[in-house]
């Protein structure tokens, strides 16, 4: 299978419920938006931080956004 690269971390406004489980877990990773959902802050994309986060998600708003850098 072809290597993959990160391109983004994203939390689903929809579906974010505002829990702030991933906002403890990694307060300089992630951070309310004034709407109350959260949003990702980090300045450069932390895998696996963002992949921790999703796990704690209760409602699996979180996604980590690949784009297939080989084999095409
Ligand atoms: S853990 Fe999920 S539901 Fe809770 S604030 Fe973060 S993204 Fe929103």
């Amino acid at each position: 299978m072809a290597p993959k690269k990160l391109v983004a971390i994203r939390v689903d406004p929809v579906l974010c419920v505002g829990s702030g489980m991933c906002i403890s877990a990694h307060p300089d990773r992630f951070a309310f938006k004034p709407d109350g959902h959260a949003d990702y802050v980090g300045r450069e994309l932390d895998e696996a931080t963002a992949a921790e986060a999703a796990e704690l998600c209760p409602v699996s708003a979180i996604s980590l956004v690949y784009e297939e850098t080989e084999g095409r």
